[in-house]
């Protein structure tokens, strides 16, 4: 009765770590995912921030080159004043170079400028469009983490769960039995495996004469080909003698 309860404690235990195994997986991936999305967010703010500085810079360089045009209109203003009383020719001409080159320069600054309200324009549209998408992406991703966040902490109190399982599942599990079960475990993905026709399920090796009537008995006992614990689970042998 005892040996019969073993095996099906160690088919729980087998379930109960393949369980722990998946959810520690599932967390350190969910954690990796969690990572990334932190990191789009963080270059999305930047890509943002980046179209924006654009923005801001050709703003202050057009604000400089008017405050330049009206300065140089002062100035130009200023040695027309001046040219009318000018008495001198030699003044005078200096003074009508000067107007010139204020001219000139003032008529630079103007054509640069019209080129710049134009270039305004399209990056006002451009930093409208990176806003829409900056707030669009960062909602999605925030929403995607949320949603990861709680598959985590739900995982990871399915965890805690399953680790607590196990110390109740073993306890009652002889120590040799654990022992090799430990050995067995890391080696292969099913350590427990159920007789089917005289044979290890498997492997299917043969199961000798007295292994099989210890297994009828509800004892485990071991492949002497693939060392897996095997039962004999009489249930399973009556739906593999029907399905035969
Ligand atoms: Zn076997």
């Amino acid at each position: 009765m005892i040996a019969t309860s073993l095996w099906k404690q160690l088919k729980n235990l087998v379930d109960c770590d393949k369980k722990t195994t998946m959810l520690a997986e599932e967390i350190k991936d969910l954690g990796k995912l969690i990572q990334q999305d932190l990191q789009a967010l963080e270059q999305q703010a930047k890509t943002y921030a980046a179209q924006k500085t654009l923005l801001l810079d050709k703003q202050k360089a057009i604000h400089a080159a008017e405050l330049q045009v009206n300065t140089l209109k002062d100035k130009e203003q200023h040695k027309r004043k001046q040219l009318e009383t000018a008495k001198d020719q030699k003044i005078y001409k200096g003074l009508e170079k000067e107007i010139h080159s204020c001219n000139t320069e003032r008529n630079e600054l103007e054509e640069r400028l019209m080129q710049w309200w134009h270039d305004i324009e399209i990056l006002k549209s451009a930093t409208e469009t990176a806003k829409q998408t900056h707030e669009d992406q960062t909602q999605r991703l925030e929403n995607d983490i949320t949603h990861k966040k709680t598959t985590l902490a739900s995982c990871e109190a399915a965890l805690q769960e399953s680790v607590a399982t196990r110390i109740n599942v073993i306890k009652d599990v002889p120590a040799e039995w654990l022992t090799r079960y430990e050995r067995m475990r890391h080696s292969v993905n099913d350590p427990i495996v159920s007789t089917v026709h005289g044979s290890c399920s498997a492997c299917y090796y043969a199961v000798p004469f007295q292994d099989l009537s210890k297994l009828k008995q509800g004892e485990l006992t071991i492949c002497r080909n693939c060392y897996r614990f095997l039962y004999y689970d009489d249930q399973a042998g009556q739906n593999a003698s029907t399905a035969a």
